[in-house]
């Protein structure tokens, strides 16, 4: 029902190091977002119910509407307790690197990755994975790290382990990371595996309030404002962006997170295929880029904007002021979109 894509070498491998392995840390990238999250805690059920010692560790702050995941309470919060959560990196014989490619993605937790002796597995869906790790499992095809994490599981022949809390975390993921199944979602098995994480007692309905219906007025005021407001449309090379200064964010007392999902608001315009937000951070300018179809945003966040990501959704930072990451969006949009592609 669910075809083994995984190499068997790296499954069995696996298999070996988990025997061997007692205290296990899971890491995940900074800003988790719910597929960072989700398979950390996923991972983190499972490992549990075989017996071992595991602890999940993040590098900042895990956004409120995921609070409400199994397992949550135990997550250290680098930014939060720095020496405990270093201590249980450099205390660890085996580490878990989850939904990201690169060792800067973990921002003040990669060197003390770097340097933990540790045996060190990656386990992600971004292109291009960096090579820090003994075992690497990348699979840019697959949708989300939650479902490679699944499939791990299942072809392990460990799917009976999985607990409830497992299947929670895991399917909060694959939900997240599709944009609830509305994108990266057409392959067959997806459905496959929802159905078998659904019989492990799931409500996933539930689940989609918990992560999606629980936002603060505040949030959907933000939200409105910048549509309303900052909104600007480029139809003639089918694209938008907003962008948000510091001091209107203070406005809607601005919460991390509060603004994620908004970079997708104008691809649901007709005619808009690529989308930009910008945000002015403390120390730097973030930069979300969205886009449909074959158009790739990665390629765009990795040449102008320090970044990366997949085909469809990317991001990176800019080091200067608002005005200028702005005007640099301006000045590269056209050597990236022609108006004639458009037309046809
Ligand atoms: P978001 O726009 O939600 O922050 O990020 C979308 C995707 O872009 C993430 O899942 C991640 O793959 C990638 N991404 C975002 N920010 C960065 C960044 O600063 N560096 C890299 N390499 N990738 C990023
Ligand atoms: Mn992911």
């Amino acid at each position: 029902m669910i075809t083994p894509i995984i190499d068997n070498d790296k499954i069995n491998e696996l298999s070996n190091v988990l025997l061997r392995s007692n205290d296990i840390v899971i890491t995940c990238h900074v800003a988790p977002d719910g597929d960072a999250i989700g398979s950390s805690l996923g991972w983190y059920h499972f490992l549990r119910k075989l017996g071992r010692n595991v602890t999940v560790v993040v590098p900042d702050m895990v956004p409120r509407n995921l609070h409400f995941l199994p397992g949550m309470k135990y997550v250290l919060v680098y930014t939060q307790q720095p020496e405990k959560a270093a201590a249980a990196i450099e205390n660890a014989d085996l580490v878990f690197c989850l939904d990201y490619n690169a060792l800067h993605r973990v921002d003040k937790l990669s060197p003390i990755v770097a340097q933990s002796k540790a045996y060190k597995v990656l386990i992600d869906h971004h292109l291009e994975p960096e090579d820090f790790c003994n075992l690497t499992i990348s699979h840019p095809e697959i949708s989300s790290t939650c479902e490679v994490i699944f499939r791990i599981i299942w072809q392990m022949g460990r799917y009976r382990f999985m607990s409830r809390s497992s299947a929670e975390c895991i399917y909060t993921g694959m939900m997240t990371d599709t944009g609830n199944f509305t994108y990266n979602s057409n392959q067959p098995e997806i459905y496959n595996i929802i159905a078998l994480l659904v019989k492990k007692g799931i409500d996933k309905d539930n689940i989609y309030n918990l992560a999606c219906n629980t936002q603060t007025a505040n949030k959907l005021q933000l939200n409105s404002y910048a549509i309303c407001n900052k909104l600007e449309l480029f139809p003639e090379y089918g694209a938008a962006m907003i962008y948000l200064t510091q001091p209107e964010m203070s406005r809607y007392n601005f919460q991390k997170g509060d603004c994620d999902g908004l970079v997708n608001v104008p691809l649901s315009i007709k005619g808009i295929y690529f989308s930009v937000f910008i945000r002015e951070d403390r120390d730097f300018v973030k930069i979300s880029l969205r886009s449909q179809g074959d158009f790739a945003v990665n390629t765009i966040a990795a040449e102008h904007f320090g970044g990366g990501g997949h085909l469809n959704a990317a991001g990176g930072e800019f080091y200067g002021t608002l005005d200028e990451a702005v005007a640099k969006f301006r000045e590269i949009l056209p050597l990236y979109c022609s108006k004639e592609e458009v037309k046809s």
